[in-house]
């Protein structure tokens, strides 16, 4: 993590942390550069997501990677939301190479 000292521009260090919660640190940074800056630094995880793994066994037929494939059939990728969706449905992942199956998972187009 880079923070610039506000009064000289140099990079700050952080001298002592400590977590306040399970989520939540806090710091005391100084300026090294022009020693006339010091500040509390308090940070928390936010906007906080749990990834959702997905089987992807159809990668066992690409030649190249899914983006450039994407490309060359002129669709674009599946949002997480799109994918995940499906798996709410107890829906299959669609084909790449189905491309109407696979356009039809597009959240847009319903
Ligand atoms: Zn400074």
């Amino acid at each position: 993590m880079k923070l610039k000292c506000p009064d000289c521009g140099g990079r700050l260090r952080f001298r002592t942390s400590q977590a306040t919660s399970l989520i939540s640190i806090k710091a005391t940074v100084y300026c090294p550069s022009c020693l006339r800056f010091k500040a509390d630094f308090l940070g928390q995880l936010g906007n906080m997501k749990r990834a959702v793994y997905i089987d992807c066994p159809e990668a066992n037929a690409w030649d190249k990677p899914e983006r450039e494939l994407l490309k060359e059939k002129g669709l674009r990728a599946l949002s997480n939301a799109e994918r995940v969706a499906l798996v709410r449905k107890g829906l299959p992942q669609p084909s790449l190479f189905n491309e109407e199956d696979y356009t039809n998972a597009y959240l847009d187009k319903k």
